[in-house]
């Protein structure tokens, strides 16, 4: 069942997700070699209540924390932990909050100090490839069309795309209807409808595309152990022209200057 939001309804998920965008804008004036996840998980908890939401992620599903931080080899639902991040990591920070009963959802992966050249090059493309796939996301389209733009973008360029999970409806509930894999056929899958909300996603691998998950029962990694990269933004489909972005990495960005990806 896919809920088409009202314009009122998505008037909400702009708040929480300009929210979220503010979160992670916080967050990257944090993130340097020596702090710990679990000091950017507080710091993104406090950061969000004070502003009036709730952290999106926490007890959902049994998830025990504000953020899902996960460092090179790890691909997404990291715990924070007592890591301290070093120069050359990537970290890939997933943040979620509820304003006024409705959901926030995005993602972004930083690069720590220097990061080599080919991983920010992973960083790049799969950054790239959410826009391929956003551009996609019209009224009158498929699902699919999102999907194959994000997985020929990336596959062409020699990465593998993380078939275990993907995207999603998103407004009350964090996951509704439709799935919105990062793979698939044009032209296949529901059809695309003002008011759709979707969380678009990309895990994009340096090497194989193979998943392994960690004995916490959450944490995703690589099975070969090369680096992984995930940008998430929540967008509305429109009735004419291109959806409307309603997370933000504006505030990332303004903090990151040329350091931006
Ligand atoms: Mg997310
Ligand atoms: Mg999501």
């Amino acid at each position: 069942m896919i809920y088409l939001k009202t314009d009122e309804e998505i008037a909400l998920m702009r708040e929480s997700n300009t929210l979220v965008g503010k979160t992670l804008g916080e967050l990257a004036r944090w993130i340097a070699p020596g702090i710990t996840t679990l000091r950017l998980d507080q710091i993104a908890e406090q950061y969000i209540r004070d502003n009036g939401g709730i952290p999106g992620f926490k007890g959902y599903g049994g998830f025990p924390f504000t953020l899902c931080i996960s460092v090179n080899e790890n691909i997404v639902h990291g715990f924070p932990s007592s890591y301290v991040l070093r120069d050359g990591d990537i970290v890939s920070i997933d943040c979620g909050a509820i304003v006024q009963g409705y959901n926030g959802d995005s993602a972004y992966t930083f690069p720590v100090g220097q990061v080599a050249p080919e991983v920010m090059a992973l960083l790049r493309t799969t950054k790239e490839s959410l826009y391929q796939g956003i551009e996609k996301a019209i009224a009158g389209n498929r699902i699919g069309d999102i999907s194959n733009a994000v997985q020929t973008y990336c596959e062409a360029r020699g990465y593998s795309v993380v078939r275990e999970f993907i995207g999603h409806g998103i407004g009350r509930k964090l996951h509704e209807d439709p799935e919105v894999p990062n793979y698939g056929r044009r032209g296949c899958g529901p059809l695309l409808k003002k008011g759709m909300c979707i969380a678009i996603e990309p895990m994009i691998n340096l090497g194989s595309r193979n998943v392994v998950i960690e004995r916490d029962g959450w944490t995703a990694r690589t099975r070969d152990r090369k680096p992984s990269a995930h940008y998430e933004h929540t967008v509305a489909i429109t009735q004419d022209g291109p959806a409307e972005i309603l997370s933000s990495f504006d505030y990332i960005e303004e903090v990151l200057g040329e350091n931006r990806i």
